[in-house]
């Protein structure tokens, strides 16, 4: 009786926890790209709903190579765990933060206007002023950013993944250490 019960709480228990964990990189604790995957479609529809707006940040440590290469993998780890702790400080009821692989991370904003994007990624971007390479001498590891913001009646998944994914390149491109808004970007004339 009370025994097989406690024994079937305790493996609901284990069974939700291995459901949870399914959704969080191990290494820093953050919402996965399954996570990712399945949150954004829903988020969408969400905001849809809800007529509000939505943004997307694409983030990628800048010549992150070269910080293993010349600190040694445990200083790139280092880097990367404060970067985590950085993005999961920065959520809240409105703001999600993932790490898609690697040295890719994201962020999805609920209801926050282009500004409001901006300021945080911007925001963001600064942090890594006192990322832990500060310690060993002068040299700095920066972070580029693409953001998109839509509003999801006017823009379908696949759409929203390029343009943050434009703006990411754009920032890379332009000398990286900085934060690009697809929503600005000057169209090439070949693209016309
Ligand atoms: P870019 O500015 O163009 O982004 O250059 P990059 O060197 O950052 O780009 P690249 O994608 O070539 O390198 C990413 C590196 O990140 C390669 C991989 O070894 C390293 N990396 C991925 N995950 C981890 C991790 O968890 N820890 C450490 N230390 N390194 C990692
Ligand atoms: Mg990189």
């Amino acid at each position: 009786g009370h025994d097989n019960l406690a024994t079937m709480m305790k493996f609901d228990d284990r069974q939700q926890n291995m459901q949870e964990q399914l959704k969080l990189d191990p290494f820093t604790g953050l919402n996965n790209k399954k996570t990712f995957d399945d949150y954004l479609p829903r988020l969408m529809e969400e905001c849809r709903n809800a007529q509000k707006f939505l943004s997307l940040a694409m983030i990628d440590i800048d010549h992150f190579k070269s910080v293993n290469d010349l600190y040694g993998h445990a200083m790139g780890d280092r880097v990367i765990l404060y970067l985590s702790q950085t993005l999961q400080k920065l959520q809240n009821e409105n703001i999600r933060a993932f790490r898609i692989g690697g040295d890719e991370f994201a962020l999805l904003f609920k209801g926050c206007s282009t500004e409001e994007t901006r300021k945080i990624c911007e925001y963001l971007r600064t942090q890594m002023v006192s990322c832990p390479l500060r310690n060993t001498d002068d040299k700095r590891v920066t972070l580029s950013c693409g953001v998109v913001s839509i509003d999801p009646e006017n823009a379908d998944l696949e759409m929203l993944k390029n343009a943050a994914d434009s703006a990411l390149y754009a920032a890379k491109d332009n000398g990286r250490d900085q934060v690009v808004i697809y929503n600005e970007l000057v169209p090439s004339p070949e693209s016309c």
